[in-house]
């Protein structure tokens, strides 16, 4: 049973769904900003988020002008929020986003409700699983996400494997192998279904340095074992059958939002990010909702989170100190093409209220090379040279869409280089 009335005033001015970098960040910087009570919902025994189980560097260069390993990060985001005046419950589940800014809790008391002015949705990204993947074979022990393997390593100080396969080639592959080392393990391979790894080709050394081979362009992988792993099996580029001796497999990257919360809302879902659909301000199809940090998208560096936290909660101050400036009418910015996987925000308010973004993100499904044109009917509006890859950082000005008028529906789309 809830605790709160529904017809009661808000018990807090902006409350916080999730104790991230994001989240962190936005929550000092709105105390910075004067907000009166600012609460973190967290549902870990501590806040911090993902940065508390990276235990490694590099963490806090802009935010600090130091090098941090991520828990020494996550507890200076921690620390910081905290000495502004920030409230932050942890062990707090939030289990349902209602109207206007309320929201049911599981908490170790039991269910209870808050009511706030504002809520901020940080939740995150995780990486896909499994079955996500579509990864056949047996179901032994010893299959696990980076992320899990980071928290049994540095949260529970557990060895799950000696001899693991690294499934992907993203950053955080990579980090999966000094998250090995940290327990003298040295994975037995990298695997990658594209035909080269997916993070930046530089890093690819790194591989021989650590003595890890890197198999490419990979297919019909399977994991094999009765009771724990036993063998990864798999095609090679080639189209030979392998088989690679092993007792663990990482399963790494393909980030996701951390988004079930919004499946289960009034909220309006984007398909291409994963996250919710927002205004350049960073505010969700409820206006008493916004969203910061990589539930937006997947995925970005701790540090990007941080900025995007802080710069979101400079836009909430202000629509708490004044608000009601009149929306002439909205934008709706969407992706129809293969290549393209999402473009952020996806709505566009004609106004005049100040300090919205200035630059969309745009991510990839595929390489690509050509140009990016954004269409209203069979129009093009405006048009920018693109050659880049899949997981990269994309940003495009704002400013040419915005001139377009009320209730244009602008479609992102890519043409091949001939
Ligand atoms: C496995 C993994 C490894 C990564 N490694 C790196 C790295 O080495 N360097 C780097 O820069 N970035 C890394 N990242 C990216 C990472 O997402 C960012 O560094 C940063 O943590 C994003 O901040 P955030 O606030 O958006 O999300 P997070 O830091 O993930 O914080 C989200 C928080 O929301 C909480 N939460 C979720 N749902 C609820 C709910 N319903 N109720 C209450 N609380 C909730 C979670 O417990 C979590 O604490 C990694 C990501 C993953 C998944």
């Amino acid at each position: 049973m809830s605790k709160t009335e529904p017809n009661r005033p808000p018990e807090a001015d902006v409350a916080i769904v999730g104790g991230g970098t994001a989240g962190l960040a936005l929550a000092a910087e709105l105390k910075r900003s004067g907000v009166g009570r600012v609460v973190v919902l967290e549902r870990e025994k501590a806040a911090g988020g993902i940065p508390r189980h990276c235990g490694h560097y590099p963490f806090g260069l802009w935010e600090y002008q130091r090098l941090l390993k991520g828990p020494e990060y996550a507890a200076r985001n921690v620390e910081t929020a905290q000495a502004l005046g920030v409230e932050i419950r942890t062990q707090t589940t939030v289990t349902q986003l209602h109207p206007g800014g309320r929201l049911s809790l599981s908490t170790p008391d039991g269910l209870q409700d808050l009511r706030a002015s504002r809520v901020v949705l940080c939740t995150g990204v995780r990486e896909s699983s499994r079955p996500q993947r579509f990864i056949g074979g047996d179901r032994p022990l010893g299959v696990m996400t980076t992320g899990a393997l980071q928290s049994l390593v540095f949260l529970n100080h557990m060895r799950p494997f000696s001899k693991p396969v690294i499934l992907g080639s993203e950053l955080v592959s990579f980090s999966a192998i000094d998250t090995c080392r940290h327990l003298g393990i040295r994975p037995v391979a990298m695997v990658e279904e594209l035909d080269r790894i997916v993070t930046h080709k530089a890093l690819q050394p790194y591989l021989k340095v650590r003595g890890v081979p890197l198999f490419t362009g990979i297919g019909q992988p399977r994991i094999i074992g009765a009771q724990h792993v036993e063998a990864l099996e798999f095609t090679d580029a080639t189209g030979d059958h392998q088989r690679i001796e092993t007792d663990g497999i990482i399963i790494s990257g393909q980030f996701r939002p951390e988004a079930a919360l919004l499946y289960n809302s009034h909220l309006e879902v984007d398909p291409g990010s994963g996250g919710p659909v927002i205004d350049q301000f960073g505010q969700c199809t409820d206006p008493a909702f916004y969203s910061a940090g990589n539930l937006l998208r997947p995925a970005e560096t701790s540090g990007w989170c941080w900025r995007e936290g802080v710069a979101a909660a400079k836009r909430i101050a202000q629509d708490l100190n004044s608000p009601g400036h009149e929306v002439k009418g909205t934008i709706r910015l969407t992706t129809r093409d293969p290549a393209l996987k999402f473009v952020l925000p996806q709505r566009l308010c004609l106004t005049e209220r100040p300090g919205g973004m200035k630059k969309m993100q745009i991510g990839l499904r595929t390489p690509a090379n050509g140009t990016l044109r954004a269409m209203v009917g069979e129009k093009c509006i405006w048009s920018s040279r693109i050659n880049s890859r899949p997981v990269r950082r994309i940003q495009r000005s704002l400013a040419g869409l915005l001139g377009v008028g009320a209730g244009a529906d602008i479609r992102l789309e890519f043409k091949p280089e001939t």
